[in-house]
């Protein structure tokens, strides 16, 4: 096989950093990386990945870098950006025949149609990292059929069970605790809202080419099953790890091969039990905005997920503008008064987009 080389985008986040641990644990070269601001950590991490300077990029001050970055030769792109700043940086890998190892889910929420698009015409694979999607992708392999349902496991995030009076009391920091995994604090605000199952709903639509209705999503608490298939006959496939995303993001790099992995093993005898349960549509709201938004199409998704990015990053940065419960009513009320259109487009997006932070 020849020796694997990857463009690492993002790589100082919670992917960026497992993503590099990967890399090393099977020896695959990195070639290029980029920080959104931490050029001290972008300056030591590329001396310890041997990348040229040439093949860095800060993100906050040169942004079009990222795309030029995407774009070198033979390489595959993981892309662990947050938020649709990603989309751009995929549609360049894809225009260079690059596979993308898709972390960014932002960027098919926005422009899902205009990425698999353009991923067909050119015949590059677009492979999930969001464990989910590598779990749906993962039970799909070795089957021609079609899928009749995706059920999609939700941990529930940090407020499973709450009621919407108990939310109204909780911290940033509350928010900021995720049960089973350790991600960045944008995701993590979203899991807590519900609003990052519905933003992978969307993912799912686009990578799996399925509708809304045909994805189930169910609170899995313990994040053991990461989502399931069932195909025509009823039957239904699984994937189960323990929750670590060096899992996904490996399979992402060298699927169909599987390769060890320092990831803890499973034990179904201390496990003892899984739980399940259908999801709180009435307290967690923006799970249902997603859905309608997915129904719509056209750049209702983009405009939902503007909008949700906006007030996140209002709730992160703010001391006190906003507080917990308030997030998806400030959501749905931005994403109402956006105008909607039938098509998608980079232009209507980037007029969706500022329209979403105008109107915070
Ligand atoms: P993070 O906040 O830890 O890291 C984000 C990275 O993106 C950082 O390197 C940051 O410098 C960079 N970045 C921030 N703003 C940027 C911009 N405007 N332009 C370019 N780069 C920018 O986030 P994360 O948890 O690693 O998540 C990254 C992506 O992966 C998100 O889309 C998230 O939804 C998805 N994801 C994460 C996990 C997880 O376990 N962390 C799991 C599934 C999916
Ligand atoms: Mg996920």
């Amino acid at each position: 096989m020849k020796e694997k080389q990857i463009v690492l985008l993002g790589s100082t986040g919670s992917i960026g950093a497992q993503t590099l641990s990967v890399a090393k644990a099977h020896n695959i070269k990195v070639v290029a990386l980029s920080v959104h601001s931490n050029t001290a950590l972008l300056e030591e991490l590329r001396r310890q990945y041997n990348v040229e300077p040439d093949n860095t990029c800060v993100s906050s001050e040169n942004p079009d870098k990222l795309c030029e970055l995407a774009a070198i030769k033979d390489c595959t792109v993981v892309n662990a950006i947050v938020g649709s700043a990603g989309l751009k940086p995929t549609l360049a890998a894809i225009e260079a025949g690059n596979p993308v190892a898709l972390a960014n889910k932002e960027a098919l929420v926005a422009g899902g149609e205009i990425v698999m698009a353009l991923a067909n015409v050119n015949n590059v694979p677009v492979i999930p990292v969001d464990s989910e999607h590598s779990a749906i992708m993962q039970c799909l392999s070795g089957t021609t059929n079609k899928i009749h349902k995706i059920i999609l496991t939700a941990s529930g995030g940090a407020f499973y069970g709450y009621t919407k009076e108990q939310l109204k009391t909780v911290t940033k920091e509350q928010a900021l605790q995720h049960p089973n995994w350790s991600m960045g604090a944008k995701i993590t605000v979203d899991s807590a809202t519900m609003m990052n199952k519905g933003l992978e709903l969307i993912e799912a639509m686009h990578l799996f080419n399925t509708d809304e209705s045909q994805i189930e999503v169910v609170i899995h608490p313990q994040s053991i099953i990461h989502s399931a298939v069932e195909f025509t006959d009823g039957t239904v496939i699984a994937q189960l790890s323990v929750p670590d995303m060096r899992l996904p993001i490996q399979y992402a790099l060298t699927y169909p091969e599987r390769l060890p992995s320092p990831a803890k093993r499973l034990s179904f005898a201390e496990l003892g039990k899984l739980s399940f349960a259908a999801p709180d549509y009435d307290t967690f709201p923006l799970l249902r905005l997603a859905r309608e938004a997915a129904r719509l199409g056209g750049n209702a998704p983009c405009a939902l997920n503007a909008a949700n990015e906006a007030v996140v990053s209002l709730f992160l940065n703010s001391d006190d503008k906003i507080a917990f419960h308030e997030i998806p009513q400030t959501v749905e009320e931005i994403y109402n008064k956006i105008e909607k259109t039938e098509n998608i487009s980079l232009d209507i997006i980037e007029k969706t987009e500022n329209e979403a932070v105008a109107r915070l």
